[in-house]
């Protein structure tokens, strides 16, 4: 009898004292899956929005480039941001952590999604986006990204699908969607079957179909900086069949892209809206890679200055960076300034629970400077558009 109840006692307990064993294993309480929008006082009238979003970036990718940049010093775009909080990431997957595709979902339409959503809500409902807002308002609106335009990100912000691996269908609502600015690569979703690096299965032909419908189609870099841009309404420029290359091998950076976007949005007299997502941080903190993530962080923050530079002389466009994720866990480890070496650790090959950096410059940026739902900061950025309850209500497309 007595060894019966000493294993009893031993199995009741086994829970505990594993726990205790993980060290890093700590309780956590019931979170909320949503958190009201937060109402901004004194708002300003904002002209344009520019969201800036660093695919995986954390904090310690921005501080290793800083490092690689200025050694101990500081003075990146991102340092020049007045505003500075952070963006608590988690998705309604149960394990806290975000995809890109629930991520994004969150800050191009205002609340919080399961992970594969793109602009649907966990019933699979449509979400209308912030771009689709702007549009609503008379505004302009673009995309300038370095992955394939048809990736989690950027789709989330033109397209509604239950899965984000279904890119025939995310091409052929993005080819529909109100852009007047796509700029990046992925052009083998746009080309019909039959042509050579298509990677449809059908027939269709977007990028025909975009040119039809009176845009400017080109996937050639010489090409695209021919153009006279002062004569340029809409423009589809995707560069490569798939992804861009990674930044020390891209033929055309994330600031270039920008510039052009900039000079056809800005002529809206209604102003516009544009996503610039640095797509290739996320896949550097998935390779462990250091060098490969402090290129693209300073490629990010080249175009961030292209970007402050365009929004301090305008005055009126609220600029954001943030990040749908931190990837990999990194943590930098120590230096050697003689060697000009940096040394990093990573935690995994996946994204983590990390908070991210969310930086704000302009009319309202004081709202930003604090913690938030991922999912707010699209409702707040709208509030200077005179918009009070964007809240990722669901409509019938
Ligand atoms: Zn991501």
């Amino acid at each position: 009898m007595r060894r019966k109840l000493f294993i009893l006692f031993c199995l009741l307990t086994l829970p505990a004292w594993l726990a205790a064993d993980e060290n890093d294993t700590a309780a956590i309480r019931q979170f909320a899956e949503v958190a009201d929008a937060t109402a901004i006082e004194n708002v300003q009238p904002v002209k344009n929005i520019i969201l800036m979003i660093g695919d995986g970036m954390g904090f310690e990718a921005v501080t290793a480039a800083r490092i690689a940049a200025l050694g101990r010093g500081i003075g990146l775009a991102f340092d020049r941001m007045p505003v500075i909080g952070q963006s608590v990431t988690y998705s309604l997957n149960d394990d806290l952590i975000t995809d890109s595709a629930a991520g994004a979902t969150a800050l191009a339409s205002g609340l919080k999604t399961l992970n594969g959503r793109i602009g649907e809500d966990r019933e699979g409902r449509k979400t209308k986006t912030i771009l689709e807002l702007a549009k609503e308002l008379g505004k302009s609106a673009g995309i300038v990204v370095t992955c394939e335009a048809t990736h989690a990100t950027p789709a989330c912000f033109a397209s509604h699908v239950k899965e984000r691996n279904n890119y025939w269908e995310i091409a052929r609502q993005m080819s529909q969607a109100p852009l007047d600015v796509l700029l990046g690569g992925g052009y083998g979703y746009f080309l019909a079957g039959s042509r050579k690096e298509s990677f449809r299965d059908d027939e269709l032909d977007l990028l025909g179909e975009m040119q039809k419908r009176g845009a400017v189609v080109t996937t050639k870099i010489p090409e695209f900086r021919g153009l006279d841009l002062s004569r340029v309404d809409k423009l589809v420029g995707l560069f490569a069949p798939s992804h861009l290359p990674p930044a020390g091998k891209r033929e055309i950076s994330l600031p270039e892209m920008t510039q052009a976007a900039l000079k056809i949005l800005s002529r809206n007299p209604k102003g516009f809206f544009l996503m610039i997502e640095g797509s290739q941080i996320d896949w550097a903190g998935h390779a462990n890679n250091l060098q490969y993530s402090v290129e693209e962080t300073l490629d990010f923050d080249q175009c961030l200055q292209t970007v402050l530079d365009f929004a301090g002389k305008d005055g009126k466009t609220l600029v954001i960076v943030t990040a749908d994720h931190e990837t990999g866990g990194l943590s930098l480890n120590s230096a050697d300034e003689g060697k000009k070496t940096l040394t990093a650790g990573w935690t995994q090959g996946d994204h983590t629970a990390n908070v991210v950096p969310l930086l704000a410059f302009g009319p309202n940026a004081a709202a930003f400077g604090r913690v938030v739902q991922n999912h707010q900061i699209p409702q707040l950025a709208v509030q200077g558009w005179g918009v009070k309850n964007f809240t990722g209500f669901a409509f019938e497309k």
